[in-house]
């Protein structure tokens, strides 16, 4: 007898998500100081908002192109050119978030049986969409300074390997990556006929230096922004990509078959966003960095990182899921290391909340610290 509610093979390659974990540890508590999520708490600027809303009115609401509404990813071309100098045409397309882009560019892109290199910790979302594709991730350690290891990275080609995944500024670490950095990926991606992805959704969220982009630095690189993080609407489903046409090319026609475009309304109101000047809510979250590197660098060890909204830090007493259970209980949620990781060393705090509530989980994580 056949079972009408089996479950195809590929889905035991994934788990939900270790975050939603955390989510339900908590979930009795009454008002937690919550630095576990990896969202902005800022909401959407009114003029983004007021934009979506009129082309709702406005009747915006059918299918738009595949790749993306023409004033959308004209805005993207430009904002590219200013970047990076892109004179020649890169394809450009706009995607259910940077999640759709991920899931498109591998689809399109892993057979089965090839692997797919990553850095230990990651976003886990590379590894699964991997493995859902048939792929193998290969994970390259970056503990302590995660920093991404050229040589390290360099050992980990074989002749299977397809992708380099590369995300700076990086979840969960907060590393922005150097320029040295990358041009040493680069050429290892360049030596073996490699493609980059280049997740690039916290671009925005870098606080010391100017951002270096692996889009300007290795031709063989599909470049994804979103719009998530950097506007504070996660929910709007919106992200782009851009990259070698043979490539982009294959993921409008998956995107045709399965996400089908991105939302409409939130089509529209990209091209707002697109201008819209993001700076004094980055200068107060280089703040909330900074107030993180007073209280843990030295009581916890914390190494101050250049980017995203993340601290990865190590876990006084050396395991993570201890000290994440007693944070619980002390009314902070926190993510143990192991739900990015093969190591369960670290927790991470995400520090995208207002500063009281920021200053106190860490007055509380400080505290804890000290009875390890
Ligand atoms: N990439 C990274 C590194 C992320 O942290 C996230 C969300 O947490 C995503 C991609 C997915 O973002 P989006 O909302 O654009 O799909």
């Amino acid at each position: 007898m056949r079972d009408p509610q089996r479950i195809a093979a590929r889905m035991d390659h994934i788990t939900a998500s270790g975050i939603r974990k955390v989510f339900d540890l908590g979930a009795h508590l009454k008002d937690p100081i919550d630095l576990s999520i990896g969202m902005p708490h800022f909401d959407v600027p009114q003029p983004i908002k007021d934009e979506a809303i009129a082309a709702i009115q406005r009747g915006q609401n059918r299918y738009t192109p595949t790749q993306g509404i023409d004033p959308l990813r004209q805005a993207v071309s430009q904002a590219c050119r200013r970047e990076f100098g892109w004179t020649d045409e890169r394809s450009i397309m706009i995607t259910s978030g940077v999640a759709g882009a991920l899931t498109l560019a591998i689809f399109a892109t892993v057979d089965p049986g090839d692997e797919v290199i990553v850095t230990d910790p990651h976003f886990v979302m590379y590894s699964y969409i991997t493995r859902m594709a048939g792929g193998v991730p290969v994970a390259v350690d970056t503990y302590d300074d995660f920093r991404p290891d050229v040589q390290r990275i360099a050992d980990a080609v074989t002749d299977k390997t397809r992708l380099i995944v590369i995300n700076s500024p990086c979840n969960p670490t907060g590393c922005v990556y150097s320029e040295a950095e990358l041009r040493g990926i680069a050429e290892i991606a360049e030596r073996h006929g490699l493609l980059v992805l280049s997740d690039e959704i916290y671009d925005l969220f870098c606080y010391d230096e100017p951002y270096p982009s692996m889009a300007s630095i290795c031709e063989n690189t599909v470049l994804m922004r979103g719009f998530s993080k950097s506007f504070g609407m996660p929910g709007w489903r919106m992200g782009w990509c851009a990259g070698p046409e043979a490539i982009i090319d294959r993921m409008k026609t998956l995107q045709q078959w399965t996400f089908v475009c991105a939302p409409s309304m939130a089509q529209a109101a990209g091209v707002i966003a697109m201008t819209t000047d993001m700076s004094e809510t980055i200068a107060a979250y280089k703040v909330k960095r900074d107030m993180v590197a007073d209280a843990l660098c030295d009581r916890l060890g914390w190494v101050k990182q250049g980017g995203a909204f993340y601290a990865f830090v190590p876990a006084p007493g050396g395991d993570a899921t201890e000290f994440v259970k007693r944070a619980i209980a002390n009314n902070v949620l926190i993510i143990p290391g192991s739900v990015f990781s093969a190591k369960d060393t670290h927790f991470r705090i995400s520090f995208a909340c207002d500063d009281a509530k920021l200053q106190q989980g860490l007055e509380i994580m400080v505290k804890l610290a000290d009875e390890f």
